[in-house]
């Protein structure tokens, strides 16, 4: 029996699908208009892990995680760049789709663009306002706090503890200072959609409630995403979704199980691009680190916890997989059972996807193997776990291979040199950007006080 920890309600509860026969999961995906952080990387990894294991407990899962393909951000980058929005949006959810695949997140069965629902969000947002929990003012469409006296639910926060942290000024057509947007309108110039309430877009928790129940239909059985879209955006999407389908008294008639996970710190500091520690998925990948030691990394840390991401830890888990693969190449030929599991590591996946614990067991089962190479069970409860873990995913032989350049030895040096000089003159953007070039073409420098050394990573 699957446990998973519920927000909703605070418990770790036995799931129990609606359906048997079709699981339904949703998760809030990306707002494509950069390269996304290392945060959005453990939140696709954290849903792909459980699709898998739902995947193995039912026969049908459904997973949809969204594209936000129109929003101010995107809009923004659009105007800088002087290109449609759809240029900047297709770019980078390819980027996006790549990336994750590179760390062995398979894509969602659907992931369905704002742009193209914005007729399901005009029909949900006139149903609101046929219940009178909406209201239109000065192009805008607002959704009325005080008309759901359970909003806040989720968060545990209070409509004045909202108010009281809304750092904007509130807008003088809003009736309640914690009223937030559905529709609002769009300047000629700005992407825009046709609506009962003049030429607009969409607000963003609208977008979520609409393309769930779009393509899941209501109650689906667990909604995703990250902790810090707890409040305002899931809170917004629960009162959006229990509203409009009539059962306002009831938070779980939108999704049953709210699963949230935790925080991603850089070098124990919060990451943030003032403080120079925003990290990119996509950056790792081109400095050559591996993807799969990406997500082993990333599931070292349970879900729920705050994952702290050290160049320590992408380190120790390259190693982890090296010991692995080094287990696999030596059995290539050996007779995997499938569906043989270790008691002790399908209890702790079961057990909230518990991925430290299961990890434990994983080296545990290494240990024995290297022990005793003929023991077929161990070998097959070592290869299915790692299986279901997302791992294995690359070559062995590929993957313990020494590595090798293409590039010329004299360029590397060369590069070296002139790294020093530009070091020399205190020019340290140039430094800098030499080090980094040379990163993205798997040539990783070693400063010591005899020099500059290289090495092909
Ligand atoms: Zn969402």
């Amino acid at each position: 029996m699957l446990k998973l920890y519920n927000s909703l309600t605070r418990t770790k509860e036995d799931f129990v699908p609606i359906d048997p026969d079709n699981v339904r999961l949703y998760a809030c995906g990306p707002t494509v208009y950069d390269y996304a952080h290392i945060g959005n990387a453990r939140m696709a990894v954290v849903f792909d892990l459980l699709r898998t294991v739902l995947s193995g407990l039912y026969p049908n899962v459904t997973y949809v995680s969204n594209i936000t393909d129109i929003d101010d951000k995107i809009m923004k980058a659009a105007a800088e760049q002087g290109v449609p929005i759809k240029e900047i949006t297709e770019k980078y959810t390819q980027i996006y789709n790549e990336d994750l695949d590179a760390l062995g997140v398979e894509e969602p069965d659907i992931q369905p663009k704002a742009t193209e629902h914005v007729d399901d969000m005009i029909a949900y947002i006139e149903a609101l306002i046929a219940d009178n929990y909406a209201y239109e003012a000065e192009g805008h469409v607002l959704f009325h706090v005080p008309a759901f006296p359970k909003y806040g639910g989720l968060s545990g926060r209070s409509r004045d503890d909202q108010i009281a942290g809304a750092r904007v000024e509130v807008a003088p057509f809003k009736k309640d200072p914690a009223d937030f947007v559905l529709w609002k309108p769009s300047s000629d110039d700005q992407p825009g959609w046709d609506s009962p309430w003049g030429r607009g877009r969409p607000g963003w928790h609208i977008e979520c409630s609409a393309m769930s129940a779009q393509h899941l239909g209501l109650p689906f059985d667990i909604h995703g995403g990250g902790a810090d879209l707890k409040f305002p955006h899931h809170e917004n999407e629960i009162a959006q979704s229990v509203c409009a389908h009539g059962h306002p008294d009831d938070l779980s008639s939108f999704a049953k199980f709210w699963v949230h996970n935790g925080f991603l710190t850089v070098e124990g500091e919060k990451m943030s691009k003032s403080l120079g520690n925003f990290t990119l998925t996509h950056d790792l990948l081109e400095q050559g680190v591996e993807g799969e030691a990406i997500r082993l990394a990333m599931l070292s840390a349970h879900y729920r916890q705050p994952l702290d991401w050290t160049k320590d830890k992408v380190e120790q888990s390259k190693k982890t997989l090296d010991r692995f693969y080094g287990i696999l190449i030596s059995q290539l030929d050996a007779n995997v059972q499938p569906g043989v599991f270790s008691d002790d590591f399908l209890n702790a996946i079961y057990d909230d996807l518990n991925t430290p614990k299961a990890i434990a067991e994983l080296h545990a089962l290494a240990k024995d193997i290297e022990k005793d190479p003929d023991d077929i069970e161990g070998l097959s409860a070592f290869v299915n776990g790692g299986l279901l873990l997302g791992l294995f995913y690359n070559d062995p032989e590929e993957w313990l291979a020494p590595k090798e350049t293409t590039l010329d030895e004299a360029y590397i040096l060369e590069q070296i040199a002139a790294r020093q000089s530009a070091k020399d003159k205190k020019d340290f953007t140039l430094s800098d950007k030499i080090r980094d070039d040379l990163a993205a073409q798997g040539i990783v420098l070693k400063d010591s006080p005899d020099g500059t050394s290289w090495s092909v990573e």
